[in-house]
Protein backbone atom coordinates (compact mmCIF):
# COMPACT_ATOMS: atom_id res chain seq x y z
CA UNK A 1 0.00 0.00 0.00
CA UNK A 2 1.63 3.68 -0.56
CA UNK A 3 1.70 6.16 2.28
CA UNK A 4 -0.90 7.98 2.39
CA UNK A 5 1.08 11.15 1.15
CA UNK A 6 2.12 9.55 -2.02
CA UNK A 7 0.41 11.43 -4.70
CA UNK A 8 -1.34 8.68 -6.64
CA UNK A 9 0.03 7.84 -9.93
CA UNK A 10 -3.26 7.05 -11.34
CA UNK A 11 -5.10 10.01 -11.07
CA UNK A 12 -1.97 11.91 -12.49
CA UNK A 13 -2.08 9.60 -15.66
CA UNK A 14 -5.64 9.58 -16.06
CA UNK A 15 -5.25 14.13 -16.61
CA UNK A 16 -2.75 14.49 -19.65
CA UNK A 17 -4.73 17.77 -20.15
CA UNK A 18 -3.03 19.31 -17.00
CA UNK A 19 0.87 19.08 -18.19
CA UNK A 20 1.89 21.97 -16.92
CA UNK A 21 2.56 24.52 -19.22
CA UNK A 22 3.25 27.51 -17.62
CA UNK A 23 1.95 31.08 -16.74
CA UNK A 24 1.45 33.56 -19.08
CA UNK A 25 2.80 31.88 -22.00
CA UNK A 26 3.40 34.36 -24.90
CA UNK A 27 0.40 35.36 -27.12
CA UNK A 28 2.29 33.51 -30.07
CA UNK A 29 3.70 30.29 -28.25
CA UNK A 30 2.14 27.19 -29.59
CA UNK A 31 0.51 25.26 -27.27
CA UNK A 32 -1.66 21.65 -27.48
CA UNK A 33 -5.33 21.82 -28.51
CA UNK A 34 -8.10 21.54 -25.93
CA UNK A 35 -9.97 19.65 -27.54
CA UNK A 36 -7.48 17.13 -29.49
CA UNK A 37 -8.26 18.03 -32.57
CA UNK A 38 -4.94 19.92 -33.33
CA UNK A 39 -4.10 23.89 -32.75
CA UNK A 40 -5.90 26.81 -34.93
CA UNK A 41 -4.32 27.90 -37.49
CA UNK A 42 -3.63 31.37 -35.56
CA UNK A 43 -0.97 33.19 -33.56
CA UNK A 44 1.91 32.23 -35.59
CA UNK A 45 3.16 35.72 -35.75
CA UNK A 46 6.93 35.95 -36.47
CA UNK A 47 9.63 39.15 -37.31
CA UNK A 48 9.47 42.55 -36.76
CA UNK A 49 5.87 42.81 -36.32
CA UNK A 50 5.16 40.71 -33.90
CA UNK A 51 3.56 41.96 -30.62
CA UNK A 52 6.16 41.15 -28.12
CA UNK A 53 8.62 43.32 -30.74
CA UNK A 54 6.38 45.62 -30.96
CA UNK A 55 5.81 46.32 -27.76
CA UNK A 56 9.53 46.30 -27.18
CA UNK A 57 9.86 49.22 -29.38
CA UNK A 58 7.01 51.17 -27.11
CA UNK A 59 8.62 50.68 -24.16
CA UNK A 60 11.99 51.72 -25.93
CA UNK A 61 10.47 54.88 -27.19
CA UNK A 62 9.42 56.46 -23.25
CA UNK A 63 11.57 59.92 -22.83
CA UNK A 64 12.14 60.45 -19.09
CA UNK A 65 13.23 63.83 -20.17
CA UNK A 66 9.86 64.35 -21.70
CA UNK A 67 7.76 63.25 -18.62
CA UNK A 68 9.93 66.03 -16.90
CA UNK A 69 8.97 68.53 -19.23
CA UNK A 70 5.35 67.86 -18.53
CA UNK A 71 5.99 67.49 -14.63
CA UNK A 72 7.71 71.36 -14.80
CA UNK A 73 5.72 73.28 -16.56
CA UNK A 74 2.18 71.84 -14.64
CA UNK A 75 4.22 72.81 -11.29
CA UNK A 76 4.82 75.94 -12.82
CA UNK A 77 1.19 76.68 -12.36
CA UNK A 78 1.06 77.25 -8.98
CA UNK A 79 -2.05 75.61 -7.70
CA UNK A 80 -4.39 73.27 -9.66
CA UNK A 81 -6.66 72.82 -7.27
CA UNK A 82 -10.16 72.35 -8.93
CA UNK A 83 -11.51 75.86 -7.66
CA UNK A 84 -8.46 77.84 -8.24
CA UNK A 85 -8.25 80.85 -10.93
CA UNK A 86 -9.43 80.00 -14.29
CA UNK A 87 -8.67 82.84 -16.32
CA UNK A 88 -4.97 83.68 -15.57
CA UNK A 89 -3.02 82.44 -18.35
CA UNK A 90 0.52 81.29 -15.93
CA UNK A 91 -1.55 80.38 -12.69
CA UNK A 92 -4.29 77.70 -11.07
CA UNK A 93 -6.18 74.86 -13.19
CA UNK A 94 -8.10 76.86 -16.47
CA UNK A 95 -4.09 77.81 -17.77
CA UNK A 96 -3.17 73.94 -16.62
CA UNK A 97 -6.07 72.63 -18.79
CA UNK A 98 -5.20 74.93 -21.59
CA UNK A 99 -1.98 74.06 -21.66
CA UNK A 100 -2.74 69.97 -21.65
CA UNK A 101 -4.86 71.12 -24.80
CA UNK A 102 -2.27 72.73 -26.30
CA UNK A 103 -0.22 69.32 -25.77
CA UNK A 104 -2.54 66.62 -27.09
CA UNK A 105 -2.92 69.23 -29.93
CA UNK A 106 0.77 69.64 -30.85
CA UNK A 107 0.62 65.65 -30.53
CA UNK A 108 -2.54 65.58 -32.94
CA UNK A 109 -0.56 67.51 -35.47
CA UNK A 110 2.58 65.46 -35.83
CA UNK A 111 0.38 62.25 -36.53
CA UNK A 112 -1.99 63.95 -39.03
CA UNK A 113 -4.64 64.87 -36.71
CA UNK A 114 -5.10 61.56 -35.56
CA UNK A 115 -6.31 62.50 -32.00
CA UNK A 116 -9.34 64.75 -31.67
CA UNK A 117 -9.53 66.75 -28.65
CA UNK A 118 -12.59 67.35 -26.58
CA UNK A 119 -13.26 68.74 -22.94
CA UNK A 120 -16.69 67.49 -21.24
CA UNK A 121 -17.40 69.40 -18.34
CA UNK A 122 -20.29 69.49 -15.85
CA UNK A 123 -21.19 72.47 -12.89
CA UNK A 124 -20.74 70.52 -9.85
CA UNK A 125 -21.83 71.36 -6.35
CA UNK A 126 -20.50 69.10 -3.49
CA UNK A 127 -19.47 69.24 -0.24
CA UNK A 128 -16.28 70.02 -1.41
CA UNK A 129 -17.34 72.93 -4.04
CA UNK A 130 -20.19 74.33 -2.10
CA UNK A 131 -20.93 76.80 -5.21
CA UNK A 132 -21.79 75.52 -8.47
CA UNK A 133 -17.87 75.67 -10.27
CA UNK A 134 -17.45 73.78 -13.64
CA UNK A 135 -15.23 70.50 -13.49
CA UNK A 136 -13.52 70.05 -17.01
CA UNK A 137 -11.48 67.45 -18.31
CA UNK A 138 -9.23 67.37 -21.43
CA UNK A 139 -9.47 64.59 -23.28
CA UNK A 140 -7.73 63.35 -26.55
CA UNK A 141 -9.76 60.74 -28.92
CA UNK A 142 -7.44 58.04 -31.32
CA UNK A 143 -9.64 56.42 -32.89
CA UNK A 144 -9.61 52.59 -34.10
CA UNK A 145 -9.12 51.41 -36.90
CA UNK A 146 -11.23 48.96 -36.88
CA UNK A 147 -13.41 48.66 -34.18
CA UNK A 148 -13.67 52.07 -33.01
CA UNK A 149 -16.67 51.19 -30.59
CA UNK A 150 -14.24 49.54 -27.96
CA UNK A 151 -12.06 51.78 -26.33
CA UNK A 152 -9.37 51.66 -23.60
CA UNK A 153 -8.96 54.50 -21.68
CA UNK A 154 -5.31 55.93 -19.53
CA UNK A 155 -6.79 58.79 -17.06
CA UNK A 156 -4.98 60.70 -14.37
CA UNK A 157 -6.01 64.07 -12.54
CA UNK A 158 -4.52 67.48 -13.02
CA UNK A 159 -5.77 68.84 -10.06
CA UNK A 160 -4.21 69.14 -6.94
CA UNK A 161 -4.21 70.39 -3.11
CA UNK A 162 -2.73 71.37 -0.11
CA UNK A 163 -3.29 70.12 3.49
CA UNK A 164 -6.73 72.11 3.13
CA UNK A 165 -8.50 70.53 0.53
CA UNK A 166 -10.38 73.92 0.32
CA UNK A 167 -7.19 76.09 0.11
CA UNK A 168 -7.41 77.34 -3.72
CA UNK A 169 -4.77 79.82 -3.12
CA UNK A 170 -1.27 78.83 -2.09
CA UNK A 171 0.91 76.86 -4.13
CA UNK A 172 0.03 72.91 -4.73
CA UNK A 173 2.52 71.72 -6.97
CA UNK A 174 0.73 68.35 -6.86
CA UNK A 175 4.36 66.70 -8.89
CA UNK A 176 3.82 63.58 -7.85
CA UNK A 177 -0.33 63.76 -7.10
CA UNK A 178 -0.62 64.00 -9.74
CA UNK A 179 1.40 65.33 -12.40
CA UNK A 180 2.90 62.37 -12.68
CA UNK A 181 0.13 60.31 -13.79
CA UNK A 182 -0.86 63.08 -16.29
CA UNK A 183 3.26 63.15 -17.72
CA UNK A 184 2.32 59.25 -17.89
CA UNK A 185 -0.87 60.14 -20.20
CA UNK A 186 0.45 62.84 -22.55
CA UNK A 187 3.71 60.45 -22.88
CA UNK A 188 1.93 57.35 -24.31
CA UNK A 189 -0.11 59.63 -26.47
CA UNK A 190 2.65 60.89 -27.89
CA UNK A 191 3.85 57.74 -28.42
CA UNK A 192 0.93 55.68 -29.33
CA UNK A 193 -0.29 57.81 -31.57
CA UNK A 194 2.38 56.98 -34.18
CA UNK A 195 0.96 53.86 -34.92
CA UNK A 196 -2.38 52.47 -35.51
CA UNK A 197 -4.93 50.14 -33.24
CA UNK A 198 -7.93 48.15 -34.05
CA UNK A 199 -9.88 49.73 -30.81
CA UNK A 200 -9.82 53.41 -29.58
CA UNK A 201 -7.41 54.63 -27.32
CA UNK A 202 -8.94 57.34 -25.09
CA UNK A 203 -6.33 59.70 -22.94
CA UNK A 204 -7.79 61.75 -20.51
CA UNK A 205 -6.69 64.52 -18.05
CA UNK A 206 -9.42 64.73 -15.26
CA UNK A 207 -10.11 67.51 -13.05
CA UNK A 208 -12.09 67.60 -9.66
CA UNK A 209 -10.44 64.45 -8.64
CA UNK A 210 -9.61 65.93 -4.85
CA UNK A 211 -13.03 67.43 -4.17
CA UNK A 212 -15.14 63.78 -4.78
CA UNK A 213 -13.93 62.11 -8.33
CA UNK A 214 -15.81 64.85 -10.31
CA UNK A 215 -13.70 64.34 -13.42
CA UNK A 216 -13.72 60.59 -13.28
CA UNK A 217 -17.66 60.66 -13.24
CA UNK A 218 -17.22 63.76 -16.16
CA UNK A 219 -15.53 61.47 -18.75
CA UNK A 220 -17.54 58.28 -17.04
CA UNK A 221 -20.66 59.95 -18.22
CA UNK A 222 -19.19 61.12 -21.44
CA UNK A 223 -18.13 57.29 -22.18
CA UNK A 224 -21.55 56.42 -21.70
CA UNK A 225 -23.23 59.26 -23.91
CA UNK A 226 -20.99 58.56 -27.15
CA UNK A 227 -21.98 54.42 -26.31
CA UNK A 228 -18.36 53.86 -26.22
CA UNK A 229 -17.50 49.90 -24.91
CA UNK A 230 -15.34 51.05 -22.79
CA UNK A 231 -12.82 47.59 -22.08
CA UNK A 232 -10.50 49.02 -19.51
CA UNK A 233 -9.70 52.27 -17.57
CA UNK A 234 -5.82 52.38 -16.57
CA UNK A 235 -6.32 55.41 -13.26
CA UNK A 236 -2.61 56.75 -13.24
CA UNK A 237 -2.36 58.29 -9.55
CA UNK A 238 0.38 58.88 -7.66
CA UNK A 239 3.06 56.95 -9.62
CA UNK A 240 6.47 58.86 -9.60
CA UNK A 241 7.98 58.30 -6.21
CA UNK A 242 10.31 55.46 -5.38
CA UNK A 243 11.32 56.83 -2.09
CA UNK A 244 8.97 55.40 0.88
CA UNK A 245 8.03 57.26 4.18
CA UNK A 246 8.85 53.34 5.66
CA UNK A 247 12.49 53.83 4.71
CA UNK A 248 12.23 51.59 1.28
CA UNK A 249 13.69 52.03 -2.10
CA UNK A 250 11.91 50.79 -4.58
CA UNK A 251 12.04 50.98 -8.23
CA UNK A 252 10.98 47.55 -9.03
CA UNK A 253 7.71 47.24 -8.66
CA UNK A 254 4.27 49.11 -9.08
CA UNK A 255 0.65 48.21 -7.66
CA UNK A 256 -2.63 47.68 -9.63
CA UNK A 257 -5.65 47.94 -7.29
CA UNK A 258 -8.65 45.95 -8.89
CA UNK A 259 -11.76 45.44 -7.58
CA UNK A 260 -12.89 41.75 -6.56
CA UNK A 261 -16.78 42.05 -7.58
CA UNK A 262 -18.67 44.05 -9.44
CA UNK A 263 -20.09 47.57 -8.36
CA UNK A 264 -23.24 46.93 -10.54
CA UNK A 265 -23.53 43.04 -8.96
CA UNK A 266 -27.35 42.74 -8.32
CA UNK A 267 -28.15 40.47 -5.50
CA UNK A 268 -29.11 37.52 -7.69
CA UNK A 269 -25.89 37.68 -9.92
CA UNK A 270 -24.60 37.93 -6.14
CA UNK A 271 -26.19 34.96 -4.79
CA UNK A 272 -24.96 33.56 -7.89
CA UNK A 273 -21.21 34.11 -7.53
CA UNK A 274 -21.20 33.05 -3.80
CA UNK A 275 -22.07 29.60 -4.42
CA UNK A 276 -19.59 29.06 -7.56
CA UNK A 277 -16.81 31.29 -6.96
CA UNK A 278 -15.60 34.67 -8.94
CA UNK A 279 -15.39 37.11 -6.25
CA UNK A 280 -11.43 37.10 -7.63
CA UNK A 281 -12.35 37.40 -11.02
CA UNK A 282 -14.36 40.52 -12.20
CA UNK A 283 -13.26 41.57 -15.32
CA UNK A 284 -10.68 44.61 -14.17
CA UNK A 285 -9.42 41.84 -11.79
CA UNK A 286 -8.40 39.85 -14.87
CA UNK A 287 -6.88 43.48 -16.09
CA UNK A 288 -4.73 43.24 -13.46
CA UNK A 289 -3.30 39.91 -14.35
CA UNK A 290 -3.12 40.81 -17.98
CA UNK A 291 -0.97 43.65 -16.93
CA UNK A 292 0.94 41.84 -14.68
CA UNK A 293 1.93 39.19 -17.40
CA UNK A 294 2.73 41.79 -20.04
CA UNK A 295 5.06 43.45 -17.13
CA UNK A 296 6.58 40.12 -16.48
CA UNK A 297 7.07 39.19 -20.74
CA UNK A 298 8.32 42.80 -22.09
CA UNK A 299 9.65 45.02 -18.88
CA UNK A 300 12.99 44.73 -16.87
CA UNK A 301 13.53 44.97 -13.56
CA UNK A 302 9.84 45.90 -13.10
CA UNK A 303 6.74 43.82 -12.15
CA UNK A 304 2.97 44.50 -11.07
CA UNK A 305 2.23 43.61 -7.55
CA UNK A 306 -1.79 42.82 -7.93
CA UNK A 307 -4.02 43.76 -4.75
CA UNK A 308 -6.92 42.46 -4.30
CA UNK A 309 -8.88 45.92 -3.43
CA UNK A 310 -10.67 48.21 -5.37
CA UNK A 311 -7.94 51.05 -3.95
CA UNK A 312 -6.15 52.07 -0.92
CA UNK A 313 -7.47 51.03 2.08
CA UNK A 314 -10.95 53.61 2.38
CA UNK A 315 -9.42 55.65 -0.15
CA UNK A 316 -10.60 56.31 -3.69
CA UNK A 317 -9.63 57.42 -7.09
CA UNK A 318 -11.09 58.44 -10.58
CA UNK A 319 -11.08 54.31 -11.13
CA UNK A 320 -13.93 54.60 -9.24
CA UNK A 321 -16.74 56.26 -11.32
CA UNK A 322 -15.92 54.25 -13.93
CA UNK A 323 -16.45 50.87 -12.03
CA UNK A 324 -20.22 52.37 -10.97
CA UNK A 325 -20.83 53.14 -14.16
CA UNK A 326 -19.97 49.28 -15.20
CA UNK A 327 -16.62 49.63 -16.80
CA UNK A 328 -13.69 47.66 -16.32
CA UNK A 329 -10.86 50.03 -14.44
CA UNK A 330 -7.82 49.54 -12.53
CA UNK A 331 -5.74 52.09 -9.71
CA UNK A 332 -2.10 52.51 -10.53
CA UNK A 333 0.06 53.61 -7.63
CA UNK A 334 3.47 53.59 -6.29
CA UNK A 335 4.25 51.01 -3.97
CA UNK A 336 5.99 52.67 -1.19
CA UNK A 337 4.09 56.17 -0.45
CA UNK A 338 5.56 59.22 1.73
CA UNK A 339 2.92 61.14 3.27
CA UNK A 340 4.63 63.67 4.11
CA UNK A 341 4.45 64.89 -0.12
CA UNK A 342 1.13 64.24 -0.10
CA UNK A 343 -1.73 66.89 0.14
CA UNK A 344 0.60 69.00 2.39
CA UNK A 345 1.39 72.79 2.40
CA UNK A 346 5.38 73.64 1.50
CA UNK A 347 7.15 73.78 4.88
CA UNK A 348 9.60 72.65 6.86
CA UNK A 349 9.58 70.45 10.44
CA UNK A 350 11.95 70.01 12.71
CA UNK A 351 14.12 69.65 9.33
CA UNK A 352 11.74 67.42 7.36
CA UNK A 353 10.38 68.71 4.36
CA UNK A 354 6.86 68.77 3.63
CA UNK A 355 4.84 69.18 0.10
CA UNK A 356 4.76 67.62 -3.35
CA UNK A 357 7.60 68.78 -4.87
CA UNK A 358 9.30 68.15 -8.49
CA UNK A 359 12.80 67.63 -6.61
CA UNK A 360 11.45 64.38 -5.62
CA UNK A 361 10.06 62.54 -8.40
CA UNK A 362 11.59 59.51 -9.42
CA UNK A 363 11.90 59.86 -13.38
CA UNK A 364 13.31 56.92 -14.28
CA UNK A 365 10.78 55.15 -12.00
CA UNK A 366 8.12 57.35 -13.65
CA UNK A 367 9.29 55.86 -16.54
CA UNK A 368 8.61 52.31 -15.99
CA UNK A 369 5.14 52.69 -14.99
CA UNK A 370 4.84 54.57 -17.74
CA UNK A 371 5.75 51.88 -20.58
CA UNK A 372 3.48 49.53 -18.39
CA UNK A 373 0.86 51.55 -19.24
CA UNK A 374 1.88 52.31 -23.06
CA UNK A 375 2.38 48.79 -23.51
CA UNK A 376 -0.66 47.32 -22.09
CA UNK A 377 -2.99 50.08 -23.77
CA UNK A 378 -1.15 48.77 -26.97
CA UNK A 379 -1.46 45.36 -26.08
CA UNK A 380 -5.34 45.72 -25.53
CA UNK A 381 -6.58 47.92 -28.64
CA UNK A 382 -4.12 45.69 -30.71
CA UNK A 383 -6.12 42.27 -29.74
CA UNK A 384 -9.67 41.04 -30.05
CA UNK A 385 -12.37 42.15 -27.83
CA UNK A 386 -11.99 40.06 -24.68
CA UNK A 387 -14.91 36.84 -24.81
CA UNK A 388 -18.39 37.19 -24.31
CA UNK A 389 -21.26 35.48 -23.31
CA UNK A 390 -18.62 32.77 -21.79
CA UNK A 391 -20.55 29.93 -19.65
CA UNK A 392 -19.11 26.99 -18.24
CA UNK A 393 -20.83 23.50 -17.48
CA UNK A 394 -19.60 19.93 -16.79
CA UNK A 395 -20.81 19.03 -13.43
CA UNK A 396 -20.73 15.56 -12.58
CA UNK A 397 -18.83 14.43 -15.70
CA UNK A 398 -15.14 14.28 -15.99
CA UNK A 399 -14.43 16.92 -18.73
CA UNK A 400 -15.21 20.77 -18.42
CA UNK A 401 -16.98 22.48 -21.25
CA UNK A 402 -16.48 26.09 -22.02
CA UNK A 403 -18.75 27.75 -24.14
CA UNK A 404 -19.22 31.36 -25.79
CA UNK A 405 -19.83 33.93 -28.67
CA UNK A 406 -17.52 33.83 -31.55
CA UNK A 407 -16.63 37.30 -32.64
CA UNK A 408 -15.56 37.66 -36.49
CA UNK A 409 -12.11 38.52 -37.07
CA UNK A 410 -10.91 36.29 -34.49
CA UNK A 411 -8.34 33.75 -35.56
CA UNK A 412 -8.36 31.78 -32.44
CA UNK A 413 -9.31 31.14 -28.43
CA UNK A 414 -7.07 30.27 -25.71
CA UNK A 415 -8.79 28.05 -22.82
CA UNK A 416 -7.07 29.20 -19.38
CA UNK A 417 -7.20 27.35 -15.98
CA UNK A 418 -5.58 27.64 -12.38
CA UNK A 419 -5.91 26.61 -8.84
CA UNK A 420 -8.56 28.19 -6.96
CA UNK A 421 -6.08 29.57 -4.74
CA UNK A 422 -3.56 30.86 -7.46
CA UNK A 423 -3.37 34.72 -8.19
CA UNK A 424 -2.41 33.98 -11.87
CA UNK A 425 -3.45 31.65 -14.85
CA UNK A 426 -1.59 28.66 -14.35
CA UNK A 427 -2.50 26.69 -17.71
CA UNK A 428 -3.43 26.70 -21.50
CA UNK A 429 -4.52 25.29 -24.47
CA UNK A 430 -5.63 26.66 -27.57
CA UNK A 431 -9.53 25.96 -28.26
CA UNK A 432 -8.81 23.52 -31.00
CA UNK A 433 -10.59 24.73 -34.58
CA UNK A 434 -13.42 23.90 -35.32
CA UNK A 435 -14.61 23.68 -32.30
CA UNK A 436 -13.39 27.16 -31.51
CA UNK A 437 -15.27 28.98 -34.42
CA UNK A 438 -18.25 27.14 -32.69
CA UNK A 439 -17.68 29.29 -29.90
CA UNK A 440 -16.90 25.33 -27.61
CA UNK A 441 -14.22 23.86 -26.35
CA UNK A 442 -13.85 20.46 -23.68
CA UNK A 443 -10.76 19.95 -21.75
CA UNK A 444 -11.16 16.65 -21.00
CA UNK A 445 -10.22 15.14 -18.19
CA UNK A 446 -10.09 18.15 -16.16
CA UNK A 447 -12.36 18.41 -13.55
CA UNK A 448 -14.60 21.55 -13.39
CA UNK A 449 -14.86 21.71 -9.57
CA UNK A 450 -11.24 21.76 -8.82
CA UNK A 451 -9.93 24.84 -10.86
CA UNK A 452 -11.23 28.37 -11.97
CA UNK A 453 -11.03 29.07 -15.66
CA UNK A 454 -11.29 31.51 -18.36
CA UNK A 455 -10.66 32.13 -22.38
CA UNK A 456 -8.84 34.94 -24.14
CA UNK A 457 -9.24 36.25 -27.28
CA UNK A 458 -6.69 35.69 -30.02
CA UNK A 459 -5.82 37.91 -33.64
CA UNK A 460 -4.11 36.58 -36.49
CA UNK A 461 -1.43 38.60 -35.58
CA UNK A 462 -1.03 37.25 -31.97
CA UNK A 463 -2.08 39.28 -30.38
CA UNK A 464 -4.23 37.82 -27.26
CA UNK A 465 -7.00 39.44 -25.15
CA UNK A 466 -7.78 39.82 -21.04
CA UNK A 467 -9.09 36.40 -20.02
CA UNK A 468 -12.69 36.38 -19.32
CA UNK A 469 -14.34 34.29 -16.30
CA UNK A 470 -17.50 32.29 -17.03
CA UNK A 471 -20.98 34.14 -16.11
CA UNK A 472 -22.09 38.01 -15.13
CA UNK A 473 -19.59 37.90 -12.26
CA UNK A 474 -16.05 37.66 -14.67
CA UNK A 475 -17.65 39.71 -18.03
CA UNK A 476 -16.27 42.43 -19.44
ZN1 LIG B 1 -4.31 61.85 -6.51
Amino acid sequence: MPSPHTPSLRRRIAAPALSLSLLWLAPCAPAAAADGHGATASATATGADAPQAVLGAIADAVDPQALHATLEKLVGFGTRHTLSDTVSPTRGIGAARRWTQTRFEAIARDCGGCLQVVTPAQTVTGKRIPTPAEVMDVVAIQRGSSDPGRVVIITAHIDSRVTDVMDATHDAPGANDDASGVAAVLEAARILSRRQFAATIVYGVLSGEEQGLYGGKVLADYARAQGWRVEADLNNDIVGNSHGQDGVDDNSVVRVFSEGTKALETPAQAARRRYNGGELDSPSRNLGRFMAGLAERTLTNFRVNMVYRTDRYGRGGDQVPFLEAGFPAVRVTEPHEDYRREHQDLRTEDGVPYGDTLDRVDLAYLAQVTRLNAITLAALANAPAPVQELAIGGAVTTDTVLTWKPQPGVAGYRVWWRDTTAPQWEHSRLAGAPAAAQGRAVLKNVDLDDFFFGVSALSADGWESPVTFPGEAGSF
